[in-house]
């Protein structure tokens, strides 16, 4: 009997790789192989089950698939990419990667001979802080963008079918050219990363002054600069592979600078209030709460009495109503202040249900 099944290969499954194999696996007629280039996470892999199989041969992986997707980092896609040109593939197997950054790995399939093959770029413009299979979820693209970049030697059909096995990860699929990707995610990604790790940085050289920045930091300013906590390995990659990019984009973010070093040294109020006016204009008609490159929290405050067995009721009482609950932390508790309590959940749906039984207990509750 003809073997009728569509195989599916991923390459490097890891937060991104494990959460797509998990989108395709159990599907009908969907196989789904995952390749590891070590043999102890192909352990991990195999003990968290996101595919049907898993192998340390990249010939084994890639034989016969219909479907390879990279999911290794920005700096080792190229590697893989040459790799697969030189293999026998299937015809008309359709290569995609994940990677968030577009433009090299364009440029390097467009210089690749793949007669049998297409190559579709792809970014998944949904992510975490978290990395490695473990953080694996199947729900990690449900109502995320998911760019797709084909190169030259794809043909619309190819483009058809990857959009087609893609609906099984319930994002929005948009096409968009690789060099205009990696200008807008670097304005709205790649350069609030540098931002954060250059504040943080500017911060701690305060602070091996004196511990009181440290001490005053916690909240508000561990809030913003969260995203500075990223994985040094990965984002090194990043901005290096979009280093042009970033070179004009810091250009402009040193005009903005300087523009309230202007403000501030003609001590013009009225430009400082206009420059918030305008941010805050712009930002109010940004899309609320979708997924983006940005993971966005989606967290509840409440004040809280310092009095022994608070985090017991409100674990319990969300128990009870099934609601998960991913995070919580006392953000400032003392006797004679009410503290603040910060609840973090998985989405915004949990996050929405979690309000009403914490009001119905008596507590205010911010967003
Ligand atoms: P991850 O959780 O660290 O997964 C990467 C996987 O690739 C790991 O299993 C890793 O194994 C493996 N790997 C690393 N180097 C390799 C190599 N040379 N050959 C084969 N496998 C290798 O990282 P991730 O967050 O999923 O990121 C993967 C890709 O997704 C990156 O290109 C990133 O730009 C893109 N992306 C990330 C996000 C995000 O928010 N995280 C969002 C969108 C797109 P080891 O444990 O051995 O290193």
């Amino acid at each position: 009997m003809m073997n009728t099944s569509t195989k599916i290969a991923i390459f490097g499954v890891g937060l991104i790789g494990g959460s797509l194999a998990l989108c395709f696996k159990g599907k009908p007629n969907l196989t789904v192989v995952g390749y590891s280039h070590r043999s102890d996470v192909l352990e991990r892999i195999k003990a968290r089950d996101v595919v049907d199989y898993a192998t340390l041969s990249i010939e084994e992986a890639a034989q016969d698939a219909d479907f390879i997707f990279l999911c290794v980092p920005v700096g080792a896609l190229e590697y893989y990419l040459k790799k697969l040109s030189s293999l026998k593939l299937k015809p008309g197997c359709i290569i995609s990667d994940v990677g968030s950054t577009k433009s090299s790995i364009a440029a390097c399939a467009n210089t690749l001979t793949m007669t049998e093959a297409h190559f579709i770029g792809g970014h998944p413009m949904a992510g975490s802080e978290r990395s490695g299979v473990e953080a694996a979820t199947s729900l990690l693209f449900e109502n995320a963008y998911y760019v797709l970049t084909p190169s030259k030697n794809a043909t619309e059909e190819a483009y058809a079918k990857l959009e087609g096995l893609l609906q099984h990860t319930r994002s929005h699929i948009i096409r968009v050219q690789p060099q205009l990707h990696d200008e807008i995610v670097g304005a709205i990604s790649h350069l609030p990363h540098i931002i954060a790790v250059a504040l943080v940085n500017q911060v701690r050289g305060y602070h091996q002054k004196n511990d009181l920045y440290r001490l005053l930091a916690a909240g508000g300013f561990r809030d913003i600069t969260r995203i500075a906590s990223s994985d040094p390995v990965v984002w090194r990659d990043i901005l290096l592979n979009n280093r042009e990019v970033l070179l004009d984009l810091l250009a402009d973010w040193t005009e903005e600078v300087q523009q309230f070093r202007d403000l501030l040294n003609r001590q013009d109020g009225d430009g400082i209030e206009a420059a918030f006016k305008r941010a805050g204009e712009f930002r109010s008609e940004l899309p609320e709460r979708r997924k983006g490159a940005i993971q966005p929290l989606f967290d509840l405050y409440i004040d809280v009495p310092d009095h022994p067995g608070i985090i017991g009721q409100i674990t319990t009482e969300l128990g009870a109503h099934q609601v998960n609950l991913s995070n919580i932390q006392i953000i400032e508790s003392r006797e004679d202040v009410p503290g603040l309590m910060r609840l973090s959940f998985r989405n915004e749906q949990e996050m929405e249900r979690a309000k009403a039984p914490l009001q119905a207990l008596g507590y205010m509750v911010y967003v």
